[in-house]
């Protein structure tokens, strides 16, 4: 069924995002609101925002803000939760995500990432700032986690929005069908596109998938004439070899991309990893110095490429 299908239906379709930011200013032109979906076909160690890989909703701990009343211990009905020093432990296999714990917790060092969302009331979200995208140039980010592994309840949501004349960027992994890919072009403004690395064996050895899926959608949209914004996220030791950053600048600028971001791995979200008590390993490195990134900058310029950081 179509996106147009679902609505001339009257069925309202349902997402599961993780959050809302409002005034953004680095997910693309002007001011944007950024609806962040959850669930990723990759598992980059890396990844800044780690609570949009599963595409469920879970439940996570803030130790830090945690002031050890075990008012949650004591109302859990699955025996979920235990005391644990000064802060607490959850034994995710018997939380039902029932939300009492979030209900009594007044430290709010609980919460529950992930949350059902209909595309209206999505877009009352969207249409709040409608103002300040007509004086920008700004408009809706749909980002993630991946948003088209939710590729309905995206299409219909951005479709929505183009009815209503408000600008669309869609930054995206870039692992999908070619057919799904094609098929929401027409509804986006502008694709934010990561590319991690031109070697697939190594690509799918850290994310978890191969590149050729990322590499051959890339190309087929930018030979359809969309606007691709290209991102490479400099990660050193996986990704930061003069050979790879050479082969990534030649690649974009062969498919014809004319700007690409550079975000440098930082250490901001590590603390995202704990609080998901997953047991995951983050990717450890350090941060790429002044002239890793002045030599990356300089590889990519080589190719003709306009080079910003960040966003
Ligand atoms: S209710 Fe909140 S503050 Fe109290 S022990 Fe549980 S997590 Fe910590
Ligand atoms: S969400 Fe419900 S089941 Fe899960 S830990 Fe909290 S109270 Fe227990």
């Amino acid at each position: 069924m179509g996106r147009s299908s679902f609505r001339q239906t009257g069925i309202v379709l349902k997402g599961l995002i993780f959050d809302i930011k409002r005034f953004a200013i680095h997910d693309g032109p002007g001011i944007r609101t950024t609806v962040f979906f959850k669930g990723c076909p990759l598992k980059c160690p890396w990844c800044h925002n780690p609570e949009g890989i599963d595409p469920s909703p879970e439940i996570i701990v803030s130790d830090d803000r945690c002031i050890a009343c075990f008012d949650c211990v004591a109302v859990c009905p699955k025996g979920a939760i235990a005391e644990a020093g000064r802060t607490v432990t959850i034994d995710r296999a018997n939380c039902d995500l029932c939300g009492e714990c979030v209900r009594v917790c007044y430290a709010e060092a609980l919460e529950i990432v992930g949350r059902e969302i209909d595309s209206d009331e999505l877009m009352g979200e969207i249409r709040k700032d409608r103002i300040f995208y007509e004086q920008s140039g700004g408009g809706a980010t749909f980002s993630g986690g991946e948003p088209l592994m939710q590729f309905d309840f995206l299409a219909e949501t951005l479709s929505m929005c183009r009815d209503e004349g408000i600008g669309t960027v869609l930054d995206t992994s870039g692992f999908v069908s070619s057919e799904r890919m094609i098929g929401i072009a027409p509804l986006v403004d502008v694709f934010l596109f990561d590319v991690k690395h031109m070697d697939s064996s190594i690509h799918e050895r850290y994310t978890g998938v191969p590149n050729g899926p990322i590499l051959d959608n890339l190309e087929l949209l930018a030979k359809r004439g969309a606007l691709i914004v290209a991102r490479f996220p400099l990660v050193p030791g996986f990704n930061d070899s003069a050979e790879n950053i050479e082969e990534t600048a030649s690649f974009l600028a062969s498919a014809g991309i004319e700007e690409v971001r550079i975000l440098p791995y930082h250490k901001a979200w590590l603390a995202k990893y704990e609080k998901l008590g997953k047991g995951v390993r983050p990717y450890m490195a350090d941060v790429p110095s002044k002239e890793d990134m002045s030599g990356v900058i300089a590889a990519f310029r080589g190719h003709g490429l306009k080079v910003a950081v960040g966003g």
